[in-house]
């Protein structure tokens, strides 16, 4: 091809622009790429409390939190009454009280006007009135994962992938994994169904952790009279297998697509503080239960008081005991995520409250008149990375976690949000420069109005809820 003088300047200069595009794309790149490096993975243990932990990691029987607890920073989590794991779990993914995000039970009352009925549902996120956490970091380009927290069902639209919490109810009725609206993208399930456990798949993962199993004999011993602990007992190994499956699904989501945010919910650690009353050893019980008053615990005398939060302080460590199990499938999962997570992530494990003694067993929601003080039990947190600094984090709540997942991020906070970043927990010179940047509102999730309710999945959840006297 002929090109004359003139032609072939114009050529240079397009050459020369061309190369500089080319330079300043791939610096954008490389920018946007190290802009956006940073991770963060969040492992909710509902119920999780430092004093079955601390007694645990000082026997050296949770290898993983002792490690991460080396290099991390941590802290109690406060929380607020109603303490439902549906209401907190919202908070935590919105930043928001419960007036703001719309969560505020288990349940509500659904009215068909036509035909003049009302029944009990079970509360979805189609009742939510506030972004969450992977929805805010989903519009503006980052990955996101979730895996079975707390009301996500209908599983709406993300930058990335959602397996809501009513999937696993197809461990007793696996024609449930066809229905619409538990997972997105909807083809996912196909990926996922080989995970699903039958019930009898989970009796090598109770006798491997120690978890008590069903038996007549069990039942006679520890449950007579009280039905409704004999139906909370009857159905333990399906809460191990509901965890098994979030474990497994979240480890072969996080191989798969390292997103750039994670988020999954377990609850074991919830489950069996409620049931493991029954399985502490009698004669102990028999011993030092009669010598903890309930009135002692708030008199004004401070020795008495004393004495009573001794007894019950040795009563958590006894405890601690039972609740291993529960602990160290916690702890395992914990350490699959720790070799899957690369070096930019940050590492927060979190829950939606502590469990307290209140006379008769362990609860996080104290019976009226019987709680001490008048504070629901708090909740934990860790935060492990590298550029996080190791030590205490003070005063810490649960509106406070989606504000420090966009301050790692790098991105605004809300004003309409109700917690601050911890921001002392980052030691990076990059984030410590990072201003208070804020913006009014993240909005509404992009809750989808036209879901349709997946029947068989809510009944067995609803089931689920009921045998735990979370719905009545
Ligand atoms: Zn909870």
């Amino acid at each position: 091809m002929f090109i004359n003088k003139r032609g072939d300047i114009v050529l240079k200069k397009i050459i020369i622009i061309i190369l500089l595009l080319l330079i300043l794309s791939g610096g954008l790149l490389a920018w946007k790429y190290f802009y956006h490096k940073h991770k963060v993975i969040v492992i909710g243990l509902d119920g999780a409390t430092w004093k079955f932990l601390n007694p645990l990691m000082k026997e050296h029987k949770l290898p993983n939190f002792e490690k991460i607890m080396k290099n991390a920073a941590y802290g109690e989590l406060k929380t607020t009454k109603p303490t439902k794991s549906a209401v907190l779990w919202t908070s935590i993914a919105t930043g928001k009280k419960m007036e703001k995000h719309g969560i505020v039970d288990w349940t509500y009352v659904s009215e068909d006007a036509k035909a003049k009925i009302q029944r009990v549902q079970l509360i979805t996120g189609k009742h939510r009135t506030a972004a969450t956490i992977w929805e805010i970091l989903g519009k503006k380009n980052y990955t996101v994962g979730v895996v079975n927290w707390w009301v996500t069902y209908p599983a709406t639209p993300v930058n990335g992938f959602l397996i809501s919490d009513r999937l696993r109810t197809a461990i007793i009725k696996p024609s449930i994994a066809n229905e619409k609206n538990l997972v997105y993208p909807p083809e996912l399930i196909n990926e996922l169904k080989p995970y699903l456990l039958k019930p009898a798949n989970t009796i090598p993962i109770m006798m491997k952790y120690g978890f008590e199993t069903y038996s007549q004999e069990k039942v006679e011993q520890f449950f007579s009279p009280s039905k409704f602990f004999r139906n909370m007992f009857s159905q333990i190994h399906l809460y191990v297998g509901h965890d098994q499956m979030t474990a497994n699904w979240s480890l072969h989501m996080l191989r798969k697509k390292q997103p750039d945010f994670f988020g999954v919910v377990m609850r074991i650690t919830d489950v069996y503080a409620h049931l493991g009353w029954k399985f502490i050893d009698k004669q102990y019980l028999e011993d030092t239960v009669p010598q903890i008053k309930l009135d002692s615990i708030r008199s004004k005398d401070e020795a008495v008081r004393h004495k009573a939060f001794k007894l019950i302080h040795e009563l958590d460590q006894k405890y601690a005991e039972v609740m291993l199990p529960a602990y160290k499938f916690a702890d395992d999962f914990l350490g699959e995520v720790m070799s899957i997570a690369d070096k930019n992530t940050t590492i927060i494990i979190i829950s939606d409250h502590g469990f307290m003694w209140h006379g008769g067993g362990y609860d996080h929601n104290p019976m009226i008149g019987h709680s001490y003080p008048d504070e629901p039990p708090r909740g934990i947190i860790i935060m492990y990375g590298k550029d996080v600094i190791p030590g205490k984090i003070e005063n810490a709540n649960i509106y406070n976690i989606t504000p420090t997942i966009l301050y790692a991020f790098n991105e605004p906070l809300a004003r309409d949000m109700d917690g601050k970043a911890i921001k002392e927990a980052f030691s990076d010179p990059i984030f410590q420069k990072r201003g208070d940047k804020r913006i009014a509102s993240y909005g509404v999730g992009p809750v989808s109005s036209k879901a349709v309710p997946t029947d068989a999945a809510e009944k067995e959840m609803m089931e689920d809820l009921k045998s735990l006297g979370y719905v009545q």
